[in-house]
C-alpha cells in the first residue's frame, strides 16, 4: 500500500528505535499529549504504526488473528450466526448425508476473506463427527504433497483446501480423478521406463474455499456438487457476532457498544472480532476499561476507520475517480495506475466492500462513483 506517513506516523515510526522514555519524551514534544505513561506511549506507537502499515479493516487473516480466529470460531451449525440460505441447504444436505451414511459431496464455498469459510468447513466436520485435515493452494507445492495427504485420509474424513484457486495445474490434475473416482494416478520411475500406476482412495470429501470463483478451472468446479456463495452480513447479524465474541472474550461490551463497532466493521466478522480486541487495548490504556459507544467510536476514529468502516485507501479511491476522473467511468487499469495500487488488489480488497455499500458501480465503460459515495465525502 502507498500512504504517505504524516509527520506524526513518522515521528511515532521514528521513536520505535528510541528507549520508552526518549519515546514518551518525543512524543509529549510532538503531539502536545498530556502526560503519558511509557505503556499508553508504547500502544499507541504500535497502534498507529500498524494503522498506517497494514489495514485494520483488511478481511485477510493476519498473524494477530490466529489466535483470535481458533478461540471465537463458532463449534456447531446453530452458532453460526447469520447465511441463512446456506445454513438451512446445508443442514438438509448433512441430514441426507448422515441418514444415507455416505461421505457428503464435496463443497465449494466462496466469498470475501472473513466471511467464514473455514469456519463452516470445521463446522461441517464437527457436524459429521469427521476428521478434518486443513491446507491450501499455495502450500501444496508437490504432487507428491497431495499425493501423501490423499493416501492418508480414512473413509468420509474431510481435506479443506483455502485458496484452492491458487493450486498448480499438476496439482489439480492429480486431483480431478480422486475426487471423482476416489483414485491416485501416479507416475513411477523416470523415462521410458515410467508407467502409471492406480491406488484406491478411500471415499473423503473435499471443502474447497476461494476468495475468486472466476480463476477456478472449469474442470475444478464441475467436480464439486454443493457450491455456494457467503454473503456479507447484516447490521444486525455483525452485532450478534460481535456480543457474541464479547460474551466468549468476559468482555463488558453492552448492546450500544456491540452496535457501534458493528457499524465500522465492513460487515466482516473477522473484522469485527479485530476491531473489538484493538477497541478493549485503547480502552484499557487510554480509560479504565470500560467499554461504552463514546469509547469505542474514540478508538476506531484513532485508528482511522471511519463511521461506515473506510479507511485512507477507501477515500483515496473514491476521491481520485471523483476528482481526478470527474466521477467516472474509468477503467481498472487505469484506477489502479492513478491510485498506485495492484488492478488485484483493487478488485479483491477494496471493490466488493463499495459495491456492497453502493459507493462504486461497475459499468461496461469502468468504475464508477455513485451520489451516496459523494455526500459520504462532502465536508
Ligand atoms: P474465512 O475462512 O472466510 O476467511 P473464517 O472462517 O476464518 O473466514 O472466519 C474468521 C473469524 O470470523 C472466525 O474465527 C470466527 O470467529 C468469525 N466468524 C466468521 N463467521 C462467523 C459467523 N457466522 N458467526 C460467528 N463468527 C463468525
Amino acid at each position: 500500500m502507498s500512504t504517505i506517513p504524516s509527520p506524526r506516523q513518522k515521528i511515532y515510526a521514528d521513536c520505535i528505535y528510541f528507549s520508552p522514555f526518549f519515546q514518551g519524551l518525543a512524543l509529549r514534544a510532538a503531539i502536545h499529549e498530556p502526560l503519558i505513561t511509557p505503556v499508553q506511549c508504547a500502544y499507541m506507537i504500535e497502534s498507529d504504526v500498524q494503522a498506517n502499515e497494514e489495514r485494520v479493516i483488511d478481511g485477510e487473516q493476519k498473524s494477530e488473528d490466529e489466535h483470535l480466529d481458533v478461540s471465537l470460531r463458532p463449534q456447531r451449525l446453530d452458532d453460526f450466526i447469520g447465511q441463512t440460505d446456506l445454513k438451512r441447504n446445508l443442514h438438509i444436505f448433512l441430514e441426507a448425508a448422515k441418514k444415507r451414511e455416505e461421505p457428503i459431496e464435496h463443497v465449494l464455498l466462496h466469498g470475501n476473506p472473513g466471511l467464514g469459510k473455514t469456519t463452516l468447513a470445521s463446522i461441517i466436520a464437527n457436524e459429521l463427527a469427521s476428521q478434518i485435515k486443513i491446507t491450501s493452494g499455495p502450500a501444496l507445492e508437490r504432487v507428491g504433497d497431495l499425493a501423501a495427504i490423499l493416501s492418508n485420509l480414512q473413509r468420509g474424513d474431510i481435506l479443506f483446501i483455502d485458496e484452492i484457486h491458487r493450486l498448480s495445474k499438476s496439482i489439480e490434475e492429480v486431483l480431478y480423478p480422486a475426487m471423482e473416482d476416489y483414485a491416485l494416478d501416479l507416475v513411477v520411475g523416470k523415462g521410458p521406463s515410467a508407467r502409471t500406476m492406480r491406488l484406491n482412495l478411500e471415499r473423503f470429501t473435499v471443502i474447497g474455499a476461494t476468495t475468486r470463483l472466476s480463476l477456478l478451472s472449469a474442470p475444478l468446479r464441475d467436480r464439486f456438487g454443493f457450491v455456494h456463495r457467503l454473503q456479507f452480513y447484516s447490521d444486525e447479524e455483525m452485532t450478534d457476532i460481535i456480543a457474541r465474541s464479547s460474551h466468549i472474550l468476559s468482555l463488558p461490551a453492552d448492546q450500544p457498544t456491540c452496535e457501534t463497532i458493528a457499524k465500522r466493521a465492513r460487515r466482516t466478522p473477522r473484522i469485527a472480532n479485530r476491531l473489538l480486541k484493538r477497541v478493549r487495548d485503547y480502552a484499557e490504556v487510554r480509560h479504565d476499561g470500560t467499554l461504552n459507544p463514546l469509547i469505542a467510536n474514540e478508538a476506531l476514529d484513532h485508528l482511522a476507520v471511519d463511521p461506515l468502516g473506510l479507511d485512507a485507501t477507501d477515500r483515496h479511491i473514491l476521491t481520485t475517480i471523483q476528482t481526478t476522473f470527474l466521477g467516472g467511468p474509468v477503467g481498472l487499469s487505469t484506477l489502479a495506475a492513478a491510485t498506485r495500487e495492484e488492478t488485484s488488489t483493487l478488485v479483491d480488497i477494496y471493490e466488493p466492500f463499495l459495491l456492497q455499500i453502493g459507493f462504486l458501480k461497475r459499468t461496461p465503460r469502468g468504475r464508477m462513483i455513485t451520489e451516496a459515495a459523494e455526500k459520504h465525502l462532502a465536508p
